[in-house]
């Protein structure tokens, strides 16, 4: 079936690769798929005419019913560690690339199906998803990139018509998402991993092409990648975000949020905080998440070891760009928490004192910080007398308030809003859902019905892999 009325204006360059790189495949049919969600600003953006789409031919589309014109459709070959254990093949198991499209400003940006059908890299999975984990990662990466976090963004949310098995039977769907690129730190090891050198120099080629032109070298490249991943680090810090699945697989070498799995946003403010089930250890809690940021670029630098000249070269050179990640987080941490306050000079003792209340009280993180831009926080602390003196500290300073305001979101998706909405949509009312992204993505505007943290009942204390 050809639909006249999108026009995508492709330019392919992954499935331009080696075939090694990817299994060329196409979506597998559903049922009938209807259109829950479409992102006309998005698309607009990304000079895609979807003025003339229906609904109908919308819902054909993006859940892989129909290929658009143009698209090449593929499943990118990774591999990674997850939760610090060693899977050489991965991929998109559930996913597929259709194709680039490159912006006016020259940037170049993937179309991506998820929850498509299987590929060769599915293992035992069914290559599905369900409704809930494809609302949550639209409603979740339209929120981040409304907050200026970098993040991949939701395209297109549909309905298969169809059920997949999970512990119950539940509504599949498929989410269209767009995104720098979906090279991950997997994918270079995928290359690593297998002595295949070629691949990994043109992976590397491909990678400094199209997202780090300056770079000279390898060296450069992890230096670059590692810097972007330190600003989004303290991005999702500043705003309270657990991401949840850190593993190598998860990490964009773009510096983008990607692979919205169990994750949430804080709500009471705790360093320890997880909500993933299948994170027991805690290795993703809160305020590990610098420390395995490390870590997954330690894994990227080694990745890239093959590609020196000799072993000693690549450990001295990674070794010395390694060791500078805890004091760029540092800096990039005391900046963001800095903003968040309104500090024209930094004064980490003061940050860290204004934590350690609100973790004693298990203060809400996000509600704490926009009613101390309003000075109406006083309240929330059960130890007046020691926020009084914290406040005085902090007054000196004489904050920047509108500096605070644009800095410190009102509104958060909010864990147990977003179950609350997934069950509706369960149910077919996708009303919730639509409210619920509208306040999200005006996240610096008042909006009382979103701003309430959870009561004890409403409480969610474990997220699932989007599986
Ligand atoms: P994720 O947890 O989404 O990052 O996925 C980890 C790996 O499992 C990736 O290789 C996915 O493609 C694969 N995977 C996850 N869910 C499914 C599924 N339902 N069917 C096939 N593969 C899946
Ligand atoms: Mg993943």
């Amino acid at each position: 079936m050809h639909i006249m009325t999108l026009n995508i204006p492709f330019d392919n360059s992954y499935a331009r690769l080696p075939e090694r790189f990817f299994a060329r495949q196409t979506a597998t049919a559903v049922a009938a798929p209807t259109l829950i969600a479409f992102n006309h600003a998005l698309a607009a953006d990304l000079g895609i005419d979807a003025t003339a789409m229906s609904d109908t031919e919308a819902a054909t589309l993006f859940s892989g019913n129909a290929l658009p014109d143009g698209a090449a459709p593929l499943a990118q070959a990774y591999a990674g560690h997850q939760f610090g254990g060693w899977s050489p093949q991965l991929g998109d198991g559930r996913a597929l690339l259709l194709g680039e499209v490159v912006t006016a400003n020259t940037t170049r940006h993937d179309i991506q199906l998820k929850g498509s059908g299987r590929t060769p890299f599915s293992r035992n999975g069914d290559g599905r998803a369900w409704l809930g984990p494809a609302l949550r990662e639209y409603l979740m990466s339209e929120a981040m990139h409304a907050m200026g976090v970098p993040t991949t963004r939701a395209l297109a949310a549909v309905r298969t018509g169809e059920n997949v098995q999970r512990e119950t039977a539940l509504p599949g769907a498929v989410l269209t998402r767009t995104a720098s690129s979906h090279i991950r730190v997997g994918t270079f090891q995928f290359f690593a991993a297998r002595s295949d050198r070629d691949g990994l120099r043109t992976l590397t080629d491909y990678a400094i092409a199209r997202h780090y032109p300056d770079a000279q070298t390898p060296a450069d490249l992890l230096d670059q990648v590692m810097q972007r991943q330190v600003a989004l680090v303290a991005k999702w810090m500043g705003l309270g975000f657990i991401h949840g699945v850190m593993n190598t697989d998860n990490v964009s070498v773009a510096g983008e949020t990607i692979d919205y799995g169990p994750c949430a946003m804080m709500d009471s403010y705790h360093p320890d905080t997880v909500f993933s089930a299948i994170d027991q250890q805690g290795r993703y809690a809160y305020s590990n998440q610098p420390k395995l940021a490390h870590w997954n670029i330690a894994q990227f630098a080694t990745a890239l070891v093959p590609l020196m000249p000799d072993e000693t070269t690549a450990i001295n050179q990674f070794t010395a760009i390694l060791n500078r990640f805890p004091d760029l987080y540092a800096a990039a941490n005391l900046e963001t928490f800095s903003a968040k306050l309104g500090l024209a000079k930094s004064d980490p003792e003061l940050i860290d004192g204004l934590l350690a209340l609100m973790a004693q009280d298990g203060a809400d993180f996000t509600n704490t910080f926009a009613a101390l831009a309003a000075d109406t926080a006083r309240d929330q602390f059960s130890d007046r007398a020691a926020f009084d003196a914290w406040h005085a500290r902090w007054q000196a300073h004489d904050p920047d308030t509108a500096l605070m305001e644009k800095t410190n979101p009102q509104i958060i998706p909010r864990l147990h809003q977003i179950e609350a909405l997934i069950q509706a949509a369960v149910a077919d009312n996708d009303a919730p859902f639509h409210d619920m992204l509208a306040a999200v993505t005006q996240p610096f505007r008042a909006n009382a019905a979103y701003a309430q943290p959870p009561s004890t009942s409403e409480m969610v204390a474990r997220t699932f892999c989007g599986t």
